[in-house]
């Protein structure tokens, strides 16, 4: 049975209640974890606020080493974590691979980023007052927030958990980690990492058990300083509600609708190639997966026929074999709410082109797996084209021209990221400035992250920036010193 790591020892809820780990393509049971509860957070929560003096009292110099040192026990152990991933969420294993790799690279960076916490000089004499500024040297540092609330959502169980704990760590902070139900185990198993790397008790902490109660004990603590979080926008709002009462620093990112545009001049090939790994990497589960296909009238049926072939060919199977392209989605609700989308969808005029329904042959009778799904004729006020899809689906929905696709691209209440294709930079970059989201990439998929580079969402997609040094920033304080020198 997997444990919860509190104040630097492995343990049972007080409760004795566990939950089981799934593995979505089998519906086998992988291993139990203790079913946390208020209390048990409040454990956690408590080691890390009485650990607090002890992260600030090592240098940057030792949190550094640290983090270098878990970078580098990760890599000797990154095989048995991928698989750890690819069974525990059924992600395919060269994606768990690139997240393992992707958190090798997180950790480095925290280890780099710790040792630049730089404050700034302020030329006082810029102010003509109060008199005597020539005399006066001002300054500011950057301090820890405190206990960092760190909670996390299934389709990354490892990478955007770190991306919450490393940069935290990285600056000072103590942390209290609460990994998915669904989906827990490379959660925890990092925290062995931490431990083996020499990190001293209290300073990470991870409870697991349901967010209403072990997440919401965090939100609510008054010991929290700050919550990092990464999952739903329903629960993002409800997380930003209840934290504002103890007035704590929220960082949220959130759900997407992330469109692809392709205009009328694309290489659809390139365009069609992108799609297949934007819209289907992960099952689509993934918070910048291409969730619309916006494709200009010129180019849309030829499109589709490119586009259909790409689909017909997707590999769907066990997340082990290297030959998947697409497995399981993470559980029956999941499997439900795509089902519903696709549904409504063909209910309100959308044409199925190929996929359309749950793949229930023996071979993937006990998982959670979706045909690859492509459907032509979407408009943008259906549901599918409103409301997170989370699955293998690609809903094509033209655009009469340029302003026209753009309009449609923002017309989501969700902001993350957005892509175009066009053989005409100009154009793309023009349309760049007017599509309403937090990243544009052009002629790339939507689907990308560079883990040191500006992350995150605008409107309903999230608040605050991640990316490493951006999340040290998002998890310090900025403390102005002033020196009278007369
Ligand atoms: P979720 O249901 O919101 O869960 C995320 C985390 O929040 C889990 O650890 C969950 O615990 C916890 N939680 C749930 N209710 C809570 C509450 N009331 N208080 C405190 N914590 C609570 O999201 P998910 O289904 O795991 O992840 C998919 C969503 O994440 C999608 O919307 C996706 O777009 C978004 N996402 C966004 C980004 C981004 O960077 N913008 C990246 C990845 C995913 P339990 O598991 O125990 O319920």
């Amino acid at each position: 049975m997997a444990q919860m790591f509190i104040e630097g020892k492995w343990v049972d809820s007080e409760s004795r209640e566990t939950l089981k780990a799934v593995n979505p393509a089998t519906s086998e049971t992988l291993d139990t974890f203790p079913r946390g509860t208020r209390e048990d957070a409040r454990r956690a929560i408590d080691a890390a606020f009485a650990a607090k003096s002890k992260a600030e009292e090592m240098s940057a110099w030792e949190r550094s080493k640290i983090l270098y040192k878990v970078a580098q026990l990760l890599e000797q152990h990154s095989s048995e974590m991928s698989r750890l991933i690819a069974l525990n969420v059924g992600k395919p294993i060269a994606d768990s691979e690139a997240e393992t790799a992707r958190a090798v690279l997180v950790l480095t960076f925290a280890a780099e980023e710790a040792k630049r916490l730089y404050g700034q000089t302020i030329p006082l004499d810029s102010h003509p007052f109060p008199p005597g500024n020539k005399n006066r040297l001002g300054f500011t540092l950057r301090e820890p927030i405190g206990v960092v609330g760190a909670i996390s959502p299934f389709n990354f169980p490892l990478n955007l958990l770190l991306h919450k704990v490393a940069p935290a760590i990285a600056a000072g902070n103590t942390v209290v980690a609460k990994p998915p139900s669904d989906g827990p185990l490379p959660g925890i198993t990092i925290a062995k990492l931490f431990e083996e790397a020499g990190l001293p008790p209290g300073i990470l902490n991870v409870v697991t058990g349901s967010g209403s109660e072990v997440g919401m004990e965090i939100v609510e603590s008054s010991k929290v300083d700050a919550i990092s979080f990464t999952g739903d926008t329903g629960t993002g709002r409800l997380i930003a509600e209840k934290a504002a009462a103890t007035n704590k620093r929220t960082i949220l990112e959130l759900g997407g609708h992330d469109p692809m545009l392709i205009l009328d001049d694309a290489d659809l090939e390139k365009a069609a190639k992108a799609a297949a790994v934007g819209v289907f990497g992960y099952s689509g589960q993934v918070c910048t997966a291409t969730k619309r296909l916006i494709v200009e009238n010129a180019a849309k049926d030829r499109f589709v026929k490119v586009f259909s072939e790409v689909v017909r060919n997707l590999k769907v199977g066990n997340p082990l074999e290297r030959t998947t392209n697409v497995g399981p989605v993470i559980n029956q609700s999941g499997l439900d709410k795509i089902q519903d989308l696709v549904g409504d969808a063909l209910d309100d005029g959308a044409v199925l082109v190929e996929g359309g329904k749950r793949l229930d042959s023996t071979e993937y009778s006990r998982g959670f797996f979706f045909a690859p799904t492509l459907l032509d004729k979407v408009s943008p006020d259906m549901q599918i084209a409103q409301k997170e899809i989370f699955g293998p689906v690609a809903p094509v929905i033209r655009a009469d021209d340029d302003s026209d696709a753009v309009a449609k691209a923002n017309s989501t209440v969700y902001g993350l990221q957005a892509s175009i294709f066009t053989t005409n930079m100009a154009r793309g970059l023009k349309l760049a400035k007017k599509i309403k989201v937090g990243a544009v990439l052009i002629n790339d998929r939507t689907n990308v992250r560079w883990d040191n580079a500006p992350f995150g969402g605008i409107k309903r997609s999230g608040l605050g920036r991640e990316g490493v040094s951006l999340a040290i920033t998002e998890l310090t304080e900025l403390k102005f010193v002033v020196a009278n020198l007369d």
